[in-house]
């Protein structure tokens, strides 16, 4: 096992990673950008380097900095979080090249599935089902227009080297199709440095369900069950969930092993993620993500397994100690994603100094942060502050825990997207599991903001809260308003007030 190992990441995954190393026995370096000098990874850390100013160009993209680092300290390998560096194959070639151990999947592997066309010609190959589309990029505007046709529309346009929904357009007609393929091929451009292009079929709302997988050195591609990931915005997810609502054993089984059979087309070793599209029980391969990703703790807590350990264990030659029969799913897990975004404002960027943080705790209540009060929350880095991951034995009761987490949650200094999945909590649709990718599009979730009753009871504690802050008088009083929700408000504002007073 390794004795050191460097975080080459910030925020909630930096800080994630750190945990893991050191429940393991590992010392963990920390690396940080100006911007992060307060940032509690570093905070968490066993050592920390300052690597660079704000921009990531200029610090948590620096490959030969982090690498140089990790040789002065004296680390063994180095964890790439997501995002980053780390699904770059050359940036793997360089950390094995100067005698260190990449905390993840070869640069061949990274490589056969970054990128999505090559990946999908792989996938046919190894009889994994893909959605109807090309093989390979488009080579101009005039033949996306002669695929297109074959296809029938709506078609998606999607980039080769694509990730976080950039360079995807929607096509539904004809008379769409040129202009949207400059526009996704410039967008492209902008967002990975390669403007190729391909196509799909574009399905009419199917779900987006994928597949947790886990492998050794040793021979050993495991699945660990799926995750939900349907509620998205702009084909970004906000709310996942493990296991999905829908999927039968026999299903989960069939995806599973389709997963690692995709994953073994590539000698995969590390933890992975298979994303589908499923519709009606039919389900089609996505792409592959080579890391450990945002959504990954409900999987650990409904199997029990540290994903983020194994990571590091299995990177260290350890072999999987138990087999897919072993693998079992207990309860049900949700995690919302805390973002810096305002939710009643198109989920525009909010900025600021994080003032105030008030963290719901209790039963099978998780937190994955990388924020503490004093914080900037500035442009340079993603939105995500945070997850907020509950469990609980069903489904309704992991609703209900993260409703009543939700409303324990205080941050005070930004807007967040807590209002959106309070809303979400209480939406008749998602509480049933009838949810598709389009369920944002197809539910007015924000504009009735003055009738839900939960969004306004946080908005007014929080408010009442803020006032009472700076009047400096006691919570009692808080405690002893009366409601404006009826009864449920009433019990939501006492909470309100525990969570003030506990903190
Ligand atoms: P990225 O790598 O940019 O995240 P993905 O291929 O993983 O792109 O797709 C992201 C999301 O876009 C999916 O979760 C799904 O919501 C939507 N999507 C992708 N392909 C299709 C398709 N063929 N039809 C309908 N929706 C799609």
């Amino acid at each position: 096992m390794f004795n050191k190992i460097l975080v080459a990441n910030r925020g909630e995954i930096a800080l994630r990673v750190i945990r893991a190393a050191h429940e393991l026995g590992i010392k963990a370096v920390a690396v940080y950008s100006e911007a992060d000098r307060l940032a509690p990874h570093v905070l968490a850390a066993d050592e920390a380097y300052l690597i660079g100013p704000a921009p990531s160009a200029q610090s948590y993209l620096r490959a030969d900095v982090l690498i140089e680092v990790a040789k002065q300290c004296g680390a063994e390998a180095i964890h790439p979080g997501y995002g980053f560096l780390s699904e770059r194959a050359p940036f793997i070639q360089a950390v094995r090249d100067a005698g260190l151990v990449f905390i993840g999947p070869s640069p061949e592997a990274v490589t056969a599935m970054g990128d999505k066309t090559a990946a999908r010609s792989r996938m046919i190959d190894a009889g994994v089902p893909v959605v109807p589309g090309t093989k390979e990029a488009l080579a101009d505007a005039a033949e996306a227009r002669r695929v297109a046709g074959e296809i029938g529309y709506p078609v998606l346009l999607k980039a080769a080297a694509g990730g976080g929904g950039k360079g995807m357009r929607v096509v539904r007609g004809e008379d769409e199709i040129e202009r949207a393929f400059d526009a996704a091929g410039n967008e492209a451009q902008a967002a990975f440095g390669d403007r190729a292009v391909y196509i799909e079929k574009y399905l009419e709302g199917p779900r987006h369900i994928e597949i947790q997988l886990l492998a050794d050195r040793h021979g050993n591609t495991l699945h660990l069950g799926e995750r939900e990931c349907s509620i998205q915005r702009r084909h970004q997810k906000l709310i996942e969930e493990a296991p999905s609502a829908v999927l039968t054993p026999e299903e989960r089984q069939a995806m599973g092993q389709m997963a690692v059979a995709a994953a073994r087309a590539v000698n995969y070793e590390g933890a992975g993620t298979v994303e589908c599209l499923y519709q009606n029980g039919a389900f089609y391969f996505l792409e592959m993500n080579t890391r450990i990703q945002v959504e990954h703790p409900v999987t650990e807590l409904v199997t029990g397994i540290d994903l983020v350990q194994w990571q590091i264990r299995v990177a260290a030659g350890e072999a999987l100690p138990f087999t897919q029969e072993q693998i079992g799913w207990e309860g049900h897990a949700i995690e919302c994603r805390i973002t810096s975004e305002d939710p009643y404002n198109s989920f525009l960027p909010s900025t600021g100094r994080i003032r105030n943080l008030v963290v719901p705790t209790g039963p099978g209540v998780r937190w994955d942060g990388g924020i503490v009060p004093g914080v900037e929350v500035g442009l340079f880095y993603d939105p995500m502050l945070a997850k907020l991951i509950v469990h609980a034995p069903t489904r309704i009761e992991a609703i209900d825990r993260m409703k009543r987490a939700l409303l324990e949650l205080r941050v005070e200094g930004v807007d967040t997207a807590v209002p959106f999945h309070l809303r979400v909590m209480d939406e008749p649709d998602f509480r049933a599991g009838t949810i598709d990718i389009k369920y944002l599009d197809t539910h007015d979730l924000l504009s009735a903001e003055a009738d839900d009753a939960s969004v306004r009871v946080a908005a007014l504690a929080a408010a009442l809260l803020e006032e009472e802050r700076r009047t400096q008088r006691g919570v009692s009083r808080v405690q002893a308003s009366s409601s404006p929700a009826g009864g449920f408000g009433g019990s939501a504002w006492k909470r309100a007030g525990m969570g003030w007073r506990g903190r």
